[in-house]
Parts: C-alpha cells; sequence; structure tokens
C-alpha cells in the first residue's frame, strides 16, 4: 500500500514541484546527495577526500529510453573523469555505473559501447569503474557484460545482492585474484522465487557471502551500514589477515557519516557512494519506493550522524 503511495508519488510531477520545493527536501537531498552539477561532485569528492575517504561518484539518471540520452550519460562520465584526474582525485575517487542509463533496457549493446567507453576513460584517468547492480532481470545480462569488460579492464568492479538466492554461487565465480566486488544486501522488491524476503534471511545470506568473498582471492568492498555485518567483516578481517590495501566498506553519502570516519581512523578503507546531478527526485523516491523500510533508513539517517 504504502509503496503504491511512494509509486504513484514518483511518478507524478505535480507532487515533483510539491516535493522539491518543501523545504525539509532540501535538507534530504542535501544530506544525500552532492548536488547538480559535476562542479558539486567534485566540490563533494575533495572534502571526502580530505577527510580521508574514498569515494565512488554516481551520476544520478534513470529512465533511460533514448540513445541519445544514454549518450549524454555516457558523456557526463567522460567529463568528469577527467575533471577528477585533473584535480588529482583519482584514484581515489572511482565511479559507478548503472548499464540501465546508458541504454541497457532497449539495445544491450550500446550499453556496453558506452561502458567500454567509461571504462577506458577511468582506466587512462588511473581509476576504477563499478557496475551499480539493478533489478533481478538485469543480473545476467550486466555480469555478462562485465565479464566482457574485465577482458580489457579487469579492475573493473561487480555488484552482488545478499538478498538473490543465486549470490552465493555468484560470490564463488567471482572471488578470483584481481576481482574487485561490492556485496550489499539490494536494494529493489524481488519476488521470493529468487530473493529472500526476511530480513534475518538476508542477513545470513549476507555472512555466508562475506565469508566467500573474505576467503577467497578477489577484493572484497563490504557495502553496508549495518553495524552487525561491520563488526562481523572487521572480525574476518582480522581471521583473514586482510589489511586495508586488501579489502574495503563502502556507505552511502550521509548515511552514517561519524561510522565512516570511525572506520578510517581505525585504518580501513571507507569508500563513499557519492550522488550526484538533477535527477535526485527520482533517486530519493525510487529508494523509497522499492524498499519503503527506506523511509525508516532516510528518517533515521537525518536525525542521527551515528
Ligand atoms: C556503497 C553502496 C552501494 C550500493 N549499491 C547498490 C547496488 O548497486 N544495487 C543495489 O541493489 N543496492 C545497492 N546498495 C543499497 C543496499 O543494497 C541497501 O539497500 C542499503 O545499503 C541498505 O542496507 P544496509 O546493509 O545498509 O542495512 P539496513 O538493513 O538498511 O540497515 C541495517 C541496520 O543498519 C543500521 N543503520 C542503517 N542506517 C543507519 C543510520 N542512518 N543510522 C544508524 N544506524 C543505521 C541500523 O542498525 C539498521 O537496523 C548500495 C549500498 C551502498 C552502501
Amino acid at each position: 500500500m504504502l509503496r503504491s503511495v511512494i509509486l504513484a508519488a514518483s511518478r507524478s510531477s505535480q507532487v515533483e514541484r510539491l516535493v522539491a520545493t518543501a523545504p525539509f527536501t532540501r535538507d534530504v537531498v542535501r544530506r544525500f546527495v552532492a548536488g547538480a552539477g559535476t562542479d558539486d561532485a567534485l566540490r563533494a569528492t575533495r572534502e571526502l577526500v580530505a577527510e580521508g575517504l574514498a569515494v565512488t561518484l554516481d551520476n544520478l539518471g534513470e529512465d533511460t529510453v533514448t540513445a541519445e540520452q544514454a549518450t549524454a550519460t555516457r558523456d557526463e562520465y567522460l567529463k568528469l573523469l577527467g575533471l577528477l584526474s585533473a584535480a588529482g582525485l583519482t584514484p581515489a575517487a572511482e565511479v559507478s555505473v548503472k548499464l540501465s542509463a546508458l541504454g541497457q533496457r532497449f539495445d544491450e549493446r550500446l550499453a556496453y559501447d558506452n561502458a567500454r567507453a567509461i571504462c577506458a576513460a577511468a582506466d587512462e584517468a588511473g581509476t576504477t569503474v563499478t557496475l551499480d547492480m539493478e533489478d533481478h532481470t538485469t543480473t545476467d545480462s550486466t555480469l555478462d557484460t562485465l565479464a566482457r569488460l574485465r577482458k580489457d579492464f579487469p579492475a573493473t568492479g561487480a555488484v552482488l545482492q545478499a538478498y538473490l538466492r543465486r549470490t552465493e554461487s555468484d560470490c564463488r565465480e567471482l572471488a578470483y585474484a584481481g576481482s574487485r566486488v561490492r556485496l550489499c544486501k539490494g536494494a529493489y522488491r524481488e519476488p521470493e522465487s529468487v530473493a529472500y524476503q526476511a530480513a534475518r534471511e538476508v542477513d545470513k545470506s549476507y555472512v555466508r557471502c562475506l565469508n566467500i568473498l573474505m576467503s577467497g582471492d578477489g577484493f572484497p568492498m563490504l557495502a553496508t551500514h549495518d553495524p552487525r555485518l561491520i563488526a562481523i567483516g572487521e572480525d574476518r578481517a582480522r581471521w583473514f589477515d586482510r589489511g586495508p590495501e586488501r579489502f574495503e566498506f563502502q556507505m552511502l553519502y550521509g548515511i552514517r557519516p561519524e561510522e565512516q570516519a570511525r572506520l578510517v581512523g581505525d585504518g580501513y578503507t571507507v569508500r563513499t557512494y557519492l550522488p550526484y546531478g538533477t535527477d535526485w527526485y527520482g533517486y530519493l523516491m525510487r529508494r523509497l519506493a522499492e524498499r519503503p523500510a527506506n523511509l525508516a533508513f532516510f528518517g533515521r539517517a537525518l536525525m542521527s550522524k551515528k
């Protein structure tokens, strides 16, 4: 019910105008999104890097339905990577890319070509790309594209979602030397046939996947704000003798900044996922709609910095 209301709101330009002008919204957006332009992204990256954090930048964009939109997204990433490199912010900053924003939904070949151009620019800039993971209907296509990209750009990162039943097996496949894998719980609404539904089941799956990645030969990127999972990550890092150059924690911009600083202070590598762009409305509303529990997630984040 709540999900339907949020989804309806996400499609309403009237609600968008209302939300965009509400004073509360400005605080939410400022807290979770770097700003509208490339300059804002650079400024926020500079601040985070100065605090000892690594960064992965996401150019917000959804509903890419034309080749022109996909090309514009690619070009924004190329521009961003050039500016990051010129500002000396690489390799601390890398980029996260959604294949759907590059045309995956209507032309997989185009999405691959665009992603390849971004990987080449990242390589030139001395940094990396991570392919965000979207809903389960795109998992195979995204992992196939990843495998192709890794032939020339082996440092291209994958994302695996612990809520999917298939993910333990995907972790085993991807736990090889040089393979960067971000492990997250998963943010989309998925059917029971493919995904665990209970939070406890998702958490247990996350721990099983974390064990596979941390005991393997790849480079695990533990993306979570969950204190219990972070503690388990720290424990496994000690157990498997993984120093800060052999795995990292990742969290979203604006969520638990004090915990991010605490981990940096304790010597861990922490990468902040930093979204920017004008399409913030879709970003925030889509997250809420995908998982109404995120209402509490954003609410909690506004109340707390811990
Ligand atoms: C870097 C990064 C990249 C991501 N990329 C993707 C992707 O490509 N695809 C995808 O599907 N999803 C992605 N996600 C989203 C992810 O799947 C989850 O939806 C999101 O991270 C929430 O899950 P969680 O592990 O943080 O735990 P949750 O289940 O949301 O929270 C667990 C516990 O964490 C604590 N907590 C959480 N937030 C706070 C807070 N603000 N203050 C205090 N305590 C808090 C609370 O104890 C809470 O009970 C990404 C997440 C991150 C961090």
